[in-house]
């Protein structure tokens, strides 16, 4: 077996600075205490966090790369690219993120007003109280506020009822083209990987393009591994990766001990057959 693939990479979770609810510091113990050896936070279009998670993961001997997932809009859906190993200070995609982050605002205010219509009052400000940065309001701190409402038990059940499309409090978002997105990643010399590929609502046509569109464009990685994904699904998307020369990723997606069905670190490994996209930061 491959050392390479089976070290305890998690290179996909959230902290305060996204829709996580721990800081960068805790995420980073909580990364050593799980027994993980290289480690990156993707907070959802937004840097604010990587030197102080960088910092933290030296400080506890983790190897770290600097990360990122970005919300882009293709053929009309939310897809997310998470991007490796940037320098988080490169102006060009500090830029393309600010823009990214821009409309999340006024679509939280349009969000409120269509939950107040269906008689809930007052969730953008509910919602911005759980916001760790205001810049980035998202749906899951919706679904929190929701949960504190008593609207629904838990955010799995706020997003089967509510802010996904055909529910109240869904609204339509044009996020970063994905090759705005590709290139942003690329311009930061990192690696662009298509995240949860599971999740998405396209038929295997529209998923084939979107494997071919993206590796035209330089993009790289593809996760494997994640925990969005079913082991049926590991199967699949190793075989995707496989198939297209894809590089193979390993994150938890975390983002809360009581919200998130998988901790840092606690993924199977990545299959042996795959090469690991930290085969490249090594
Ligand atoms: P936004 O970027 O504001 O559209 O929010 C997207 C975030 O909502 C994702 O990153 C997840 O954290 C969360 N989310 C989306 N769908 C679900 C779901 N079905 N269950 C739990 N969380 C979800
Ligand atoms: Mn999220
Ligand atoms: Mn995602
Ligand atoms: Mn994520």
């Amino acid at each position: 077996m491959s050392s390479l693939s089976t070290i305890n990479a998690d290179l996909h979770c959230h902290s305060v600075i996204s829709d996580g609810t721990l800081t960068p510091e805790v995420l980073a113990e909580r990364a050593k205490a799980n027994g993980v050896s290289l480690w990156a936070l993707t907070d959802h279009d937004e840097l604010g966090g990587q030197q102080r998670a960088k910092s933290a993961a030296q400080a506890l001997s983790i190897d770290y790369v600097a990360g990122v997932e970005i919300s882009v809009t293709w053929m009309g859906q939310t897809i997310h690219i998470v991007g490796l190993g940037i320098d988080s200070e490169h102006l060009g995609i500090i830029e393309g993120l600010r823009r990214t982050r821009e409309g999340r605002g006024n679509r939280a205010k349009q969000m409120s007003d269509q939950l107040l219509k269906v008689g809930i009052p007052g969730a953008y400000e509910g919602a911005l109280h759980y916001a760790g940065n205001h810049q980035l309001i998202s749906r899951t701190h919706f679904a929190r506020f929701l949960v504190e409402q008593g609207v629904c038990k838990d955010t799995e059940h706020v997003f089967k009822n509510y802010l996904v499309e055909g529910k109240p409090g869904f609204v339509t978002h044009q996020w970063a083209p994905l090759d705005d997105a590709v290139a942003w990643i690329k311009g930061a010399g990192g690696v662009a990987v298509i995240a949860h590929p599971g999740r998405y609502n396209f038929n295997a046509l529209q998923m084939e393009e979107l494997y071919k569109h993206f590796k035209n464009i330089g993009g790289l990685g593809i996760e494997v591994i994640t925990g969005s994904h079913s082991p049926d699904q590991y199967q699949t998307y190793g075989e995707i990766a496989q198939h297209y020369g894809f590089l193979a990723s390993r994150g938890s997606d975390f983002h809360d001990p009581s919200e998130s069905h998988v901790d840092l670190g606690s993924l199977p490994p990545l299959p042996d057959s795959l090469t690991p996209v930290w085969s490249v930061f090594h």
